[in-house]
């Protein structure tokens, strides 16, 4: 079985409820007739007018220069990565960051770039001492230190502002840029009741998914400096990531901008109350935050709950020893009802 579990498509229809990822939405009506409406062009000669338009407005909201929009979030740090850095610099990286873990070492493989990662503390945030204790002098048999990359949220923990400020200010005095990993930046937003510009204003380049927890099929955006895109631009070209007419992709981001974003702390509330049944239930170690839901069942459970859940239809994620769980637009309250029944019934 893989982390995120298995999809054997037989049992897809009878799921009520997916709890495994905020990536599993699927478009509604609404936001596919948005998609068929799109006006389009090719992007890579910068004539997609609905690219364009959310470029612009994603500029706008964090308070940067400038826009671009990529078909994942890997390419779209791997983008700023290469932005920043060139081959034989150093990125310094929380260990528990999806750049250093999870985007199958890219930074290196693609782009010549070490990575010093620095262990992430209970918050899932690294501090200005680390940050000053692991740039390194400028010799000749060191790597030369170049950025710091910065995430949030981090495994559903929202981190304050403070605590994104005080490293990225560090790593500023001593010489490196910033780069912030906000796939899910909105809850982080909407967790630190903040606006979107108070965090942007973190880093020098922030990359934003529309695929999590905001709904869109597809898309990223990495908003920055006028020189910093500029240079992303020919980046994303080099990883074969130039798109044509994806005016439609970007009115599926656009269309979750206006209608999906003011629903995200509805998401927050029912990973709330799913964390409290499971608090009730005794379940054993429960921790929630932002959208996401994590416990760490009896590992001689395990099965058994999977398949129960299954049964009532509900899917978890398969990870081991603790499971994940995420809350997105295609779960509504009877979704939500349906895995706290499901989970009561099996721990009765
Ligand atoms: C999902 C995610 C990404 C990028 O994922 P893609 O699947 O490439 O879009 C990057 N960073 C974090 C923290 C993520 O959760």
């Amino acid at each position: 079985m893989s982390t995120y579990g298995p999809m054997d498509s037989g049992i897809r229809n009878s799921i009520v409820c997916d709890l495994r990822s905020d990536t599993v939405t699927c478009p509604d009506d609404a936001m596919r007739s948005a998609m068929a409406a799109a006006e389009v062009g090719d992007d890579v000669y910068g004539e997609d007018p609905s690219i364009i338009a959310l470029e612009y407005r994603m500029a706008g909201l964090l308070g940067k220069d400038a826009a671009m929009f990529v078909s994942s979030g890997t390419q779209s740090n791997l983008c700023a990565i290469m932005a920043h850095c060139g081959r034989g610099d150093e990125l310094i990286v929380g260990d528990a960051y999806h750049i250093y873990a999870d985007e199958a070492a890219g930074a290196s493989v693609l782009a010549g770039v070490s990575m010093h990662a620095i262990p992430v503390d209970d918050g899932n945030a690294v501090s200005a001492e680390q940050v000053k204790g692991a740039v390194k002098d400028d010799d000749p048999h060191y790597a030369r230190s170049r950025l710091l990359c910065l995430e949030n949220t981090v495994g559903g923990k929202a981190i304050s502002l403070e605590k994104m400020r005080s490293p990225a200010q560090a790593a500023w005095d001593a010489g490196l840029s910033v780069h912030l990993d906000g796939a899910r930046f909105f809850n982080a937003v909407t967790e630190l009741k903040c606006i979107a510009k108070e965090l942007a204003d973190c880093a020098d380049s922030v990359s934003v998914c529309f695929s999590k927890g905001l709904g869109a099929p597809v898309g990223s955006i990495l908003v920055g400096s006028h020189a910093i895109i500029a240079r992303a631009r020919r980046n994303r070209k080099i990883l074969g990531g130039g798109l044509r007419q994806a005016g439609v992709l970007a009115a599926a981001a656009t269309y979750a901008l206006d209608h999906h974003l003011s629903l995200m702390p509805a998401d927050h509330d029912r990973a709330a109350q799913l964390a409290d049944a499971l608090h009730d239930l005794d379940v054993g170690n429960v921790y929630s935050g932002t959208n996401m839901v994590f416990f760490t069942p009896n590992a001689s459970q395990h099965n058994a709950l999977h398949a129960h859940m299954e049964a009532k239809g509900v899917r978890i994620g398969g990870q081991h020893p603790t499971i994940r769980m995420v809350m997105h637009r295609d779960i509504d309250d009877a979704g939500l009802e349906a895995a706290i029944t499901a989970f009561r019934s099996f721990y009765a």
